[in-house]
């Protein structure tokens, strides 16, 4: 093992113990460290600007919808929408590591989020098949549902959406790739559980092997979800 990488483990372990002692968790060994980054950014008000920058993109997103033919929203033409609770009768798969995952994605604050600025990653399939969700609504309507939504300070030179305590979208109103993205930190953790079956993790938020941020999470169980209509 390279032993820079080695010291590292060994850090991260002290870290560990010296943490779990603080917060009088037992056989804190069971806690495997893994490492998440980190968004420590200021908060500051959101501006007129950026709002309209908003507006002006969902506008354009939607006018693509009806110049590139996609209007037509038939099942057929949202096939592209990962959401599996849009088919009749489905059986929704719960993530067992979802607890965890989730955890993980607190204790970094939203690393990946820095690149959502204005468009928030949305593109005009995600705009139809909102549209084809909500039938009765006006383009218009969808526009001003994603306004409303924009909190009033958000993580400095971050998505417009990216609130105080996360993303300040529902599930469903957020990009398909916000919903399915999983960085290295995500991956490392669902190959330890794969691999070694682990079930206790010690989340570190870092940057440049600094410590920013910590949590302890387990495996949580979760009864399978089951869609009737
Ligand atoms: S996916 Fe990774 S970078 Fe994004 S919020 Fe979660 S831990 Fe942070
Ligand atoms: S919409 Fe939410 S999850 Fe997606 S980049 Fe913005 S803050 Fe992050």
């Amino acid at each position: 093992m390279d032993e820079k990488f080695k010291h590292f483990r060994e850090t991260l372990t002290a870290y560990r113990d010296s943490a779990a002692a603080d917060q009088v968790v037992e056989n804190s060994s069971r806690f495997l460290p893994v490492c998440v980054p980190t968004c420590r950014t200021e908060l500051v008000a959101v501006t007129d600007e950026r709002r309209n920058a908003l507006r002006a993109n969902l506008f354009t997103l939607i006018d693509q919808i009806d110049r590139s033919g996609a209007s037509d929203r038939s099942p057929q033409a949202t096939t592209g929408d990962s959401n599996p609770s849009r088919e009749p009768g489905h059986v929704r798969p719960v993530d067992p590591l979802a607890s965890v995952l989730a955890a993980a994605c607190a204790t970094c604050g939203g690393y990946c989020c820095q690149q959502g600025a204005e468009h928030a990653f949305l593109n005009a399939e995600k705009m139809a098949t909102i549209l084809d969700d909500r039938p009765n609504t006006e383009p218009v309507d969808i526009v001003n549902d994603y306004l409303n939504r924009v909190p009033n300070t958000a993580h400095q030179d971050s998505c417009i959406f990216h609130a105080e305590k996360g993303c300040s979208l529902p599930r469903e109103m957020r990009s398909n790739l916000c919903n399915s993205f999983e960085c290295n930190g995500l991956a490392s953790i669902r190959e330890a559980a794969k691999e070694s079956g682990a079930d206790h993790f010690f989340i570190v938020s870092s940057c440049n092997e600094q410590f920013a941020g910590h949590r302890f999470a387990e495996v949580e169980e979760m009864e399978v979800e089951v869609e009737v209509d």
